[in-house]
């Protein structure tokens, strides 16, 4: 058998213990929920980090061990180190993969390895989410049909201030009319990234059985296919070069 996928899953872990209706839903934490759903995979061996341990849960030697990091953040963004978020990005073009989740969008992490605004239009309200399959035939997509919902969500809107994506995989439909790119792909250095776009804090999006897949599914697909340390060596050449 290979050896396991070791994934790191990282929350900001704030609103959970501030927001009473957030703890009913994730009373150990949303990491603890995401951790959870994956740890029951056999080929994933799963740890989390979060925002309140000494270099936010991401040293080094986590860093070096992870293959796929999963990041949520929403109310503390700014609180992330900026030392911690080269260290990822670094990781991410050596080849580690980055899922981003949700308010993840605005991450220092996504909008560094982007390289653009990540802006959406956004609305907290009763609106139904329903996730149009756009590219069955990837892996991300695997077991998903043509769609899914989820009864309540938080709604974001176009325009979504990302670089066009390599792989558009889920188009959301809102009920107030918006439509979002909301499940997409690119590659960075090595390392691949894709973007998911539900799970506000008081809906218990990752409870439901569809963003539990789309989210296993994704950490499969991102795991490394190489590993290269960034250098940029002088070099002799390979063939005999003739005397000027
Ligand atoms: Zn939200």
């Amino acid at each position: 058998m290979n050896d396991p996928i070791q994934v790191t899953v990282w929350n900001e872990f704030r609103h959970e213990k501030t927001n009473e209706k957030v703890r009913k839903i994730y009373p150990d934490g949303m990491h603890a929920t995401i951790a959870e759903f994956l740890g029951r995979q056999s080929d994933l061996a799963v740890r989390t980090a979060t925002l309140d341990e000494p270099e936010h849960g991401l040293t080094q030697e986590v860093l070096d061990k992870t293959d796929v990091l999963t990041w949520w953040g929403h109310m503390a963004h700014r609180e992330v180190k900026d030392e911690i978020v080269e260290r990822v990005q670094k990781r991410v073009l050596e080849g580690m993969g980055l899922i981003v989740l949700h308010s993840g969008h605005y991450s220092k992490i996504f909008k560094r390895m982007l390289g653009t605004t990540c802006s959406l239009k956004w609305r907290e309200s009763t609106d139904k989410e329903r996730f149009w399959n756009v590219m069955p035939s990837h892996p991300i997509a695997a077991g998903i049909g043509d769609y899914f919902e989820i009864p309540r969500e938080e709604m974001y809107g176009e325009p979504f201030g990302i670089p066009t994506p390599d792989e558009l995989i889920f188009i959301s439909w809102f009920t107030g009319g918006e439509v979002f790119r909301s499940g997409a792909t690119w590659t960075r250095g090595h390392g691949r990234i894709f973007y998911f776009r539900p799970g506000h804090e008081t809906y218990p999006t990752y409870h439901q059985k569809e963003v539990q897949q789309v989210i296993t599914n994704a950490v499969r697909w991102a795991k490394p296919t190489v590993c290269i340390p960034d250098i940029c060596p002088k070099t002799k050449p390979i063939e005999f070069l003739p005397a000027e």
